[in-house]
């Protein structure tokens, strides 16, 4: 009798780890901040600029600039793109 009951206590705290186990792993899978949100796109609301050369977007803060002739600026990733921008036009 005593026997009986230590083994459905056993079993009973078996069945209740495996289910925390499974529901902490769901909650885990399901929460978005463990580093997979590291990486993605930086400082939401910066307007980007795009490289008419290479189509690279940037944020302005980091780019190479050229105003043309005109007055319009222009954004490059690299110097090697804005010569080569330079170049063409
Ligand atoms: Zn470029």
């Amino acid at each position: 009798m005593l026997l009986r009951f230590a083994l459905t206590l056993l079993v009973i705290m078996l069945v209740g780890r495996a289910i925390w186990r499974v529901l902490s792993g769901i909650v885990e899978g399901a929460s978005p901040s463990r580093g997979a949100r590291r990486g993605g796109p930086p400082e939401r609301g910066v307007q980007m600029v795009r490289d008419p050369v290479c189509g690279t977007f940037l944020p302005p803060s980091s780019a190479i600039t050229l105003a043309e002739r005109g007055g319009a600026v222009r954004y490059f990733c690299s110097e090697k793109c804005r010569n080569e921008y330079a170049a063409r036009s």
